[in-house]
């Protein structure tokens, strides 16, 4: 398996079937040798630095009706919000003085914010903060839309692909959503300029190692700037409540092939994550990860924007705790900088 993580190194490619091996591996000493390559091939491109994103979570109100997901349109139980322009304004006030260079405004598909009210949220931000970056993880829009936004001064943008496999997909999601229009979104956004991550879910249900091979592909071809994975996680008001979690150690596992896939990449260690294991952003760091995304959202919406049960909402997974995250970071050998965090690849 050595020379599997070896060959995955050098040449950031393997066949199908090696990286299948790779997915399904069950061995503790490869996988130390996966973990130890991974850190190698993020230090040769960003060092020990860790780059930190505000995320500010805005609406939990959507109109798409995924079956996985816990602020999905059919879910009555959600206590709906929106937070208002100013509050969100407020919210990159804190985070620029806890030392956040990065916003990422996420939220469902909420019809109120139309193309109209992000250009000007993002103007808003732009006038407050000329010097962080602004992140947009709304969903699927048509091309002008994200063009408006872009040059209102977004960015970068976040829309993980789900699942690159059309059957899974249709599992994943009702007959209204396609996974072509997903993946025309991320072509856009990237021909647009933007810094564009995708990603998916760790496990989710009906999900195999095989599928896992495929959403490896489409990255590679995409060639994205960031990976956003995470494990899958159910939550008890959707169809899925009964499915089993994704697992932490598989999460890792393919965090530290993509990291070796592409060594420029940013990689979230994702809150997902840090909910299915305690240690999991610190673990992450040590698989290749070199970005954790602090929530930032007003402590009263925190429990709201629930996707998932048991979201990790407090002590690290807190913006205002970044000093904790700093110091844990700083006991396995990493820096959390004050920094916008681009992206380090050549294009
Ligand atoms: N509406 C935007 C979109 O569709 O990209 C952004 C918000 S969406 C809730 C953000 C991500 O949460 C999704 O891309 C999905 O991968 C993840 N997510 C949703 N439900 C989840 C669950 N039950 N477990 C883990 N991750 C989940």
């Amino acid at each position: 398996m050595k020379d599997l993580i070896d060959r995955l190194a050098r040449e950031h490619d393997l066949a199908d079937d090696q990286l299948l091996a790779l997915i399904t591996l069950e061995d503790p000493e490869a996988e130390r040798y996966l973990a130890q390559k991974a850190v190698e091939a993020r230090e040769a491109i960003y060092g020990r630095d860790v780059y930190i994103r505000g995320l500010i979570e805005f609406t939990n109100y959507c109109k798409n009706d995924c079956y996985y997901c816990g602020i999905r349109r059919s879910n009555t139980c959600a206590q709906r919000y929106r937070l208002t322009q100013k509050e969100i304004l407020e919210c990159c006030r804190e985070g620029w003085a806890l030392g956040f260079r990065t916003f990422v405004l996420q939220g469902g598909e909420d019809p109120y914010f139309d193309r109209a009210r992000i250009t000007d949220l993002v103007r808003a931000i732009k006038a407050q903060h000329p010097e962080c970056a602004v992140t947009l993880s709304v969903g699927e829009c048509d091309r002008e839309t994200y063009a408006e936004w872009k040059a209102a001064g977004a960015d970068r943008y976040l829309l993980r692909h789900e699942t690159a496999d059309t059957t899974l997909y249709r599992h994943l999601h009702p007959e209204n959503q396609t996974l072509d229009n997903r993946l025309r979104c991320l072509a856009d956004l990237k021909d647009l300029g933007y810094q564009v991550g995708c990603g998916f879910m760790v496990g989710s249900p009906g999900q195999n190692p095989g599928m896992m091979v495929t959403d490896l592909r489409y990255i590679q071809q995409l060639r994205p700037h960031m990976v956003g994975i995470g494990p899958f996680i159910p939550h008890k008001d959707t169809p899925f409540r009964d499915e089993p979690a994704g697992t932490a150690a598989m999460t890792l596992r393919l965090l530290g092939i993509i990291r070796l896939m592409m060594p420029d990449v940013l990689l979230p260690a994702t809150t997902a994550l840090s909910t299915v294991r305690g240690d999991g952003r610190l673990l992450g760091m040590g698989y290749g990860a070199n970005v954790v995304m602090p929530n930032l959202s007003p402590q009263s919406v925190r429990k709201k924007y629930a996707l998932y049960d048991n979201k990790a909402a407090t002590g690290e997974e807190a913006a205002e705790s970044v000093a904790r995250l700093r110091e844990s970071m700083e006991s396995i050998g990493f820096r959390v900088v004050i920094d916008r965090g681009d992206w380090k690849g050549e294009q």
